[in-house]
């Protein structure tokens, strides 16, 4: 199916897109990578009455370090993130992550405020920069305001931005060297959208125990979740198997899957626990002992 016909406006810089927002209401629509948007069209998902196309936005374009955390505009296309030594380098999640969204056709075109602004709970961005407990920087008629990743997503497909603003970028903490990274995820294919998937940040202090555990999921509620009471278990705690598994026993409390056509409430559930279980296994692993 192609997109029914739709009005087109290309925005030169961010206030530009702000003022386009304004000025042709709530059915106006940002276009970034289109890889989301664009289907949703083509199936009558989506009928916005004008795509304000944000491409041209080269100040949204960037990957910079900035005061201890890693800074990515909106306009930034994934691909260019999973491969910037400066994020290996700062957030290593987030490469491991990249690698299973979508296929690399997707990535090249698609960005990461893209994946962020669309805020499909079974994303992998939403949950990394929920459970790294990321800032998101949005720009409106007011100025620019900052909102916690926690406060960002506030249900399926949906944020706590205003039809009129457009989200410029992402601020991620720096995560200390040495932290072990995991990401683990259930697909019926590589590049299919996760059934559930699970998130690991792991660092050892030099006695051997945590001091400092990241924890997220996604495809296990209505948004991406921070697994609080798993990263508690694990807080200064030596990370046997029996306090890995305590850890991702609490994980069934923290979640309120539902069932659909890929998985029932119970399998996806179930799964959760069992990939927070790997994925904090394998960032231990991973994780270099500070002396
Ligand atoms: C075959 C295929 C497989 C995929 N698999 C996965 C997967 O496994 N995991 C995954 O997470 N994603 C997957 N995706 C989606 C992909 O990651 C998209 O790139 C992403 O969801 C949207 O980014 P985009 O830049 O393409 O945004 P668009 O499609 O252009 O926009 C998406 C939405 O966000 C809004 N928006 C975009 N940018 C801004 C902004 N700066 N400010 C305000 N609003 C904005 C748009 O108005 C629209 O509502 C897949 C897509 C395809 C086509």
């Amino acid at each position: 199916m192609k997109p029914p016909a739709v009005k087109y406006a290309r925005a030169g810089d961010v206030q530009e897109a702000v003022a386009l927002l304004r000025e042709h209401g709530a059915d106006a629509k940002v276009l970034a990578g289109g890889q989301s948007l664009v289907p949703l069209m083509s199936f009558r998902l989506a009928r916005p009455s004008i795509l304000i196309d944000i491409n041209r936005v080269g100040e949204l374009d960037y990957i910079r370090e900035d005061n201890g955390s890693l800074l990515i505009g909106a306009m930034t296309r994934q691909r260019d993130v999973e491969i910037s030594r400066t994020v290996a380098d700062a957030v290593p999640l987030l490469p491991q992550a990249l690698h299973h969204v979508g296929h690399v056709t997707n990535r090249n075109r698609g960005t990461i405020g893209g994946s962020l602004a669309h805020a499909d709970p079974a994303s992998e961005l939403p949950a990394l920069v929920t459970g790294l407990a990321g800032e998101l920087v949005v720009e409106g008629p007011k100025g620019s305001r900052t909102i916690v990743a926690e406060d960002f997503f506030v249900g399926t497909f949906t944020t706590a931005m205003e039809p009129d603003e457009v989200l410029a970028a992402v601020r991620l903490p720096r995560l200390p060297a040495g932290t072990g990274v995991a990401v683990e995820e259930l697909a019926r294919r590589h590049g299919d959208f996760a059934i559930v998937a699970a998130m690991a940040a792991v660092h050892l202090g030099s006695d051997g125990s945590v001091d400092l555990v990241r924890l997220a999921a996604s495809g296990v509620d209505s948004v991406p979740v921070r697994l609080h009471a798993a990263e508690a278990v694990l807080a200064g705690a030596q990370p046997t198997a029996e306090v890995i598994d305590a850890a991702a026993a609490t994980v069934a409390d923290s979640i309120n899957p539902t069932g659909d056509v890929h998985a029932p409430a119970s399998y996806r559930r179930d799964m959760a626990r069992l990939l927070v279980k790997r994925a904090v296994a394998a960032a231990v692993e991973r994780s270099g002992v500070q002396a």
